[in-house]
């Protein structure tokens, strides 16, 4: 049997037709949570979430059988989609967790660089490494944050996204740590 370092973080990528963040966002979640990572397979596509009338998929479905098929060793599971998502009172959602709980989603499809340049690039990685870390802090427990520059700001445009640190502001980490000991 394999080894699974514990506490371990799943990371699981659905169907992604450009994965080429996936190891930096690996290595940047285990620098900020302090948790080993580790590519998983949970799902292998979110087709059951699929919502005919708005053609997006609904988050909190995928949640629910993320939490029910990830193996109990693993710590959080998060998964990593290209395909929009949305819960019913909103347009769209960047991700969605399950607050105290296990599971959590982020879409790359709204993060999209406008172009193939090495600083639109960049971005792209960045906002993924914040989507993640945002909801993966609400798996610890972590609310919305007033302060625009922490992880855990809640962000509606891709301009707020790219304003906010890849950090959390003294107060979440505080909270977060804690969670985590
Ligand atoms: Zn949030
Ligand atoms: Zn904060």
């Amino acid at each position: 049997m394999e080894k699974i370092p514990s506490p371990c973080i799943g990371i699981n990528p659905i169907k992604l037709k450009d994965s080429s963040f996936l190891q930096g966002l690996l290595k940047e979640i285990k620098n900020s949570l302090g948790v080993q990572t580790k590519i998983i397979t949970v799902l292998n596509d979110i087709e059951f979430a699929y919502h005919e009338g708005r053609g997006q998929y609904y988050s909190t479905r995928i949640l629910e059988e993320l939490n029910r098929l990830t193996p109990d060793k693993y710590l959080r599971v998060l998964a990593i989609t290209d395909k929009d998502l949305f819960i019913p009172i909103l347009t769209y959602v960047y991700g969605e967790a399950q607050l105290d709980g296990r599971a959590a989603i982020i879409s790359t499809n709204r993060l999209m660089p406008q172009n193939r340049s090495p600083k639109e690039l960049m971005k792209f990685s960045s906002r993924i490494i914040k989507e993640a870390l945002h909801e993966l802090g609400h798996t610890f427990g972590l609310t919305h944050c007033r302060d625009k520059r922490c992880i855990m700001h809640y962000c509606r445009t891709l301009r707020e996204v790219d304003e906010k640190q890849t950090k959390f502001c003294f107060f979440c980490e505080t909270l977060l740590m804690d969670k985590l000991k």
